[in-house]
Order: structure tokens, then sequence, then C-alpha cells
């Protein structure tokens, strides 16, 4: 059979689910930040989060990873479902540990540990949480090391290194536990101009191989090339969402087309 532009992926649906969350609802005190959304990211799906500054974005990337408590909804992670108690604190902080460990989290400031070097960065969690033996855990974060361009800086500390190369660093290091996907939160944004493209080509690099990853991003030209799916945040709502060409081509909402206008 032969592909075509207009074949139905027919794939779609075969594909397991990674991270599907339902109603999703968070608030901070009277605060109502995310005010039920769902999303659904199969394997090998990169979804792009945008949207303006406050209207919850990094809130949810942080619950799906429950570095926020939820105030209600639900999360499924690879077909595992998050046991909540009724206020959407975690019933099994096992299973929360568990679950965080295969998700690998990219923040903005990079949050490299300052006193221990790239490699001992890599290391750390695969040996003492995940129990990796330690040759083993140096091999493979060698290996990323050199898949990211910096074999040359394993015994250096991050203070030496430039905003670029600790980003590519803690990518590496989100990595380095195998995570069934990756969140990435703003990981270009605290860049000088002239390092975002190094950091971008590692993620495009990722998603080329077909890593699940949710992004969330102010670089619009960057999730129009690589997400599968957009999520257009409003004010703690999915205001819109769609394939990439839909979403920045014809956008719909009134709102969604003037926050594309504003971010150029
Ligand atoms: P975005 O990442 O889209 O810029 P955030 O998810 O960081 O937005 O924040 C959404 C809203 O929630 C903002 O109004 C922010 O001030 C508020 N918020 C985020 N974290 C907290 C917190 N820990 N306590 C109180 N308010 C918070
Ligand atoms: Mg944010």
């Amino acid at each position: 059979m032969t592909a075509s532009a207009t074949a139905p992926r027919i794939d779609t649906e075969l594909r397991p689910e990674a991270i599907r969350i339902e109603g999703l609802r968070k608030s901070f005190g009277p605060l109502e930040v995310l005010k039920g959304v769902s999303l659904c990211a199969r394997e090998g799906d990169v979804v792009a989060i945008i949207g303006g500054s406050g209207s919850g974005k990094s809130t949810m990337l942080r619950c799906i990873n429950f570095l926020e408590t939820p105030s209600a909804g639900r999360i499924v992670i690879g077909g595992e479902e998050v046991r909540m108690k009724p206020d959407g604190s975690p019933a099994d902080r096992r299973q929360i540990e568990a679950l965080r460990q295969r998700l690998g989290m990219v923040f903005q400031q990079f949050n490299l540990w300052s006193h221990r070097t790239i490699l001992e960065n890599l290391i750390e969690v695969p040996v003492h949480v995940l129990k990796v033996p330690k040759a083993e855990a140096i091999t493979r974060a060698q290996r990323l090391l050199d898949r990211v361009g910096l074999s040359a800086k394993a015994d250096t500390y991050p203070a030496f290194l430039s905003g670029g190369q600790q980003q590519r660093a803690a990518i590496a290091r989100a990595l380095c536990v195998d995570p069934r996907a990756m969140l990435f939160d703003e990981p270009t944004s605290a860049l000088d101009p002239e390092l975002v493209g190094e950091v971008l080509a590692v993620i495009r690099d990722l998603a080329a191989e077909g890593r699940t990853m949710i992004l969330v991003t102010h670089e619009m030209k960057f999730a129009r090339e690589v997400a599968s799916h957009v999520i257009y945040l409003h004010n703690g709502v999915i205001e819109e969402e769609g394939p990439p060409e839909a979403l920045f081509g014809a956008p719909k909402s009134d709102r969604l087309k003037q926050f594309l206008k504003s971010v150029g």
C-alpha cells in the first residue's frame, strides 16, 4: 500500500496511551488555575502546550508528575491510574514515586545540582534511587552525554557550563531514567537567544526518535515543527486544540488568533 498525505493515520488509535488526564482541576486557595483540562498522549506523541503567562501551563505539567497536587480529576500514566483521595491528593505515595521516576522532567532553570559534576548529576537517581549498578549507570550517562554533545564536560561542575550546555545536561539527566515520557517546561526561555538552537536541536532529535513528550513552549515555530498535537491553554481552560497545521495555520478562536499575533 502506498502512503499518501490524505491516507488516514490508522495506526493512531493502536499506539498505547502514555499519559491521559481527564477533568484536571487545580486551585491555590481561592484561585482556580486549572478548570478541568483533559489530554491524551499516545506513545510517540509530541504534545505542545502554548498559552499566555499565567494560563496554567506549568501547573498542568507539574500536576502530571505530582509536583503539584491536583484538586480533582484523573491521571493515568502508562495505563496505570494514579490513585487519589477525594481531595485529589495521592492515596499512595509509593505509587507516585514509582510513576514520577519514569517521567523525565526538564525545567526552565535547568535545576542541576550545583555541587555535583555533570556525570554525578546524571547518575544520582539511577544509582541511589533506582539501584542501577554504578558502572552501568556511568556507561549509560556517558552515552547520553555524548548524544547531547557534552562528553568532554562529564567532570565539570554546572557553573562552568553555558546555559545551553546546562540545559542539554539536564535533558541527558532526565533521559538517564529511561523515561516513558519527557515533560519540558519552557526549556529554552531562560537561555540567551544564541543558545536556544542547540537545545531545540536535542529536543527535535528526541521527537524524531519517537519519544513521547509534553512540551510547554513559547517557541511557536518549533511547536509547529515538532508537535503532533497542540493545546492552547487560556485561563485554565483548553481554548483550542488540534494538529499544528490547524492551530497555527487556521486558528478558530479569537483569543488564539490574538495570542498568536502577540507572540509574533
Ligand atoms: P504559566 O506556566 O502558564 O505561566 P502557571 O501554571 O505557572 O502559569 O501559573 C498559573 C497561575 O497560578 C498564576 O496565576 C500563578 O500565579 C498561580 N500559581 C502558580 N503556582 C502557584 C502557587 N504555588 N501558589 C499560588 N499560586 C500559584
Ligand atoms: Mg510556566
